[in-house]
């Protein structure tokens, strides 16, 4: 197995990430890595986000900063405040064995004075906004002529935030030599025209397809009445316990608007948005870290330095003007090797931009049902019983109290007791999902008309999961997989075919999307099921 060990990178470095935890370089790192510790090329690399960009220019940069000189030698351009304390964070990470090293953020929205004060004092690498870069380079504050490498990271985010003008007056002021190094997750025309105008015969990597989603998200979509979108959204929280998603919206209004109707209705929520004082946002953000807030709802910009990395959702509230939008939005989870689901909430007149989306990250949606009220409380109860089977009775503290309870529940029988302790958590459930309505929408199209991604016919459809050989499938076990999923008459299943990671089989066509929707709630050796179309 290969490890970070062959890229000559020195000790202090090696021994810095391993402490981060890092122990096998991602793809990203892999390739770019040994072309910036020989070479000298400039380089143009396109990646998704979470899959380590930081790192693979980031450590050469370390390693080939001169500690003994004080002057800049690298510049780091970034599209926010946050991402520029992110990677200055990420950064003083790798370099923390060599404390000689001093890496300073600069951005706008904080007082320049101070800022130019501490770069008078030397920073060997800078990362910066183009904007406050501009304002320090146009006051003689910041000096560039020794500065060997500049990155242009999130390239795509930095000029559609309007920075374009900024990026490339930096770049003309940059000495001759300098290395140019671009970074970005997508390559639309505005950041392949800076690097044909400025890059010099850049080397290009890409990491998967452009523009793709990564592999480890799933993509689902639920279809209600535009009325009932937040309704549906606290039905899908409520059926998926423990959810740590960011729930985007297009506006700061909705924004506030969904966050407020979660807070007041029990949730662990807060909104994200550039109508907060940058105090404000730090503690949102702080808060939903360190977990004492479960959901952030947030709008696409201010979400953008935020660098939580182990969400388990995704949830699109409200799809992106741009549907290239949905690939920055959905990155945000899956990372790291880890699953992600990204959830998308339409309307009947929104449905078709799933497969505008679709084209765009050649990875097909599976349409989901909202769960119905009795799906939720089954949930819930099992979630309750979990935790019920987790506590600790060794526990001592409660020795002492025993005595007290045992005295005044003496005359209840033990399952009456049960039955109260269940119902004492529960009951919130139990009386808010009672006769709850079906929030789907579109499930039987009138006049027998074929939606484009329902098929409805009798023939042959396949589906496909995530679980392959390795997880110990085999047909026979699949069978049983389906056939538990399928209460009631057994399906016809035609051609199975299990491969290592991912295994298809055929089903009838009507049957197939109730199908996908009950796997995917459904596990297998402990892993949990998720079936969708095949491709
Ligand atoms: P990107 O810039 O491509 O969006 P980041 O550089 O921010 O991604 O990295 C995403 C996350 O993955 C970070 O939390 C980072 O610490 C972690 N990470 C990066 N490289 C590795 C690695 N080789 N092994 C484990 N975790 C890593
Ligand atoms: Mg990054």
């Amino acid at each position: 197995m290969t490890d970070f060990t062959h890229f000559g990178l020195e000790l202090a470095l090696l021994r810095a990430i391993k402490e981060l935890g890092f122990e096998k370089p991602t793809p990203v790192q892999s390739k770019v890595l040994p072309l910036l510790m020989k070479g000298t090329e400039d380089v143009v690399a396109l990646a998704q986000t979470g899959t380590g960009k930081t790192a693979a220019y980031g450590l050469p940069l370390v390693q080939l900063t001169d500690p003994a000189n004080p002057a800049t030698q690298a510049l780091i351009l970034c599209p926010t405040r946050e991402l520029c304390l992110q990677i200055t964070k990420d950064l003083n990470g790798f370099a923390k064995y060599i404390p000689e090293i001093r890496i300073l953020a600069v951005y706008g929205g904080a007082s320049i004075s101070e800022q130019i004060r501490v770069l008078k004092r030397g920073a060997q690498i800078v990362v910066a906004t183009p904007g406050r870069m501009n304002d320090l380079l146009r006051r003689k504050s910041a000096k560039l002529d020794a500065v060997a490498s500049i990155v242009l990271d999130e390239a795509d985010e930095m000029l559609n935030m309007g920075f374009q003008e900024d990026v490339e007056t930096i770049l003309k002021e940059m000495p001759e030599t300098v290395r140019k190094l671009m970074f970005s997750a997508t390559m639309p025309r505005q950041v392949a025209a800076i690097a044909g105008k400025y890059m010099h015969e850049p080397e290009e990597i890409t990491i998967g397809q452009r523009n793709s989603g990564s592999e480890n998200i799933s993509h689902e979509y639920y279809m209600v009445h535009a009325k009932d979108r937040y309704l549906a959204l606290k039905r899908i929280v409520d059926f998926n316990r423990n959810m740590y998603a960011i729930i985007f919206c297009r506006t700061r209004a909705d924004t506030q608007e969904v966050a407020a109707k979660l807070m007041a209705d029990g949730y662990p929520a807060d909104a994200l948005h550039g109508d907060l004082t940058q105090d404000q946002r730090d503690r949102v953000m702080k808060k939903f870290r360190n977990r004492a807030i479960q959901l952030l709802v947030a709008t696409d910009v201010a979400a953008r330095g935020l660098d939580v990395t182990d969400l388990t959702h995704v949830i699109n509230y409200e799809l992106p003007d741009e549907a290239r939008g949905y690939t920055h939005r959905s990155g945000r989870t899956g990372r790291a090797g880890k699953e992600g689901v990204s959830i998308v909430i339409v309307n009947l007149r929104e449905e078709y931009k799933i497969g505008y989306i679709e084209r765009l990250i050649k990875q097909k949606f599976v349409h989901k049902q909202i769960p119905s009220g009795q799906e939720v409380c089954v949930s819930q109860l099992r979630g309750l019983i979990e935790r019920l089977q987790q506590v600790d009775l060794r526990d001592a503290a409660i020795k002492p109290f025993m005595p007290i309870v045992a005295e005044a529940l003496a005359a209840m029988p033990p399952d009456e007791v049960v039955k109260r302790c269940i119902l004492l958590e529960f009951n919130r459930f139990l009386s808010y999902y009672k006769d709850a309505p079906d929030l789907n929408q579109g499930q039987r199209p009138a006049g027998g008309h074929e939606r484009s991604r329902t098929r409805t016919d009798h023939t042959l459809v396949k589906l496909e999961i995530n679980l392959g050989a390795r997880n110990g499938l085999t047909p026979a076990e699949l069978i049983g997989v389906i056939n538990r999923a399928t209460p009631g008459p057994q399906l016809r299943i035609g051609r199975i075919q299990i491969t290592e990671h991912i295994s298809q089989f055929e089903v009838a066509g009507e049957a197939a999307r109730d199908l996908a929707h009950a796997m995917s709630q459904a596990s297998y050796n402990n892993r949990k099921i998720t079936a969708r179309l095949a491709r």
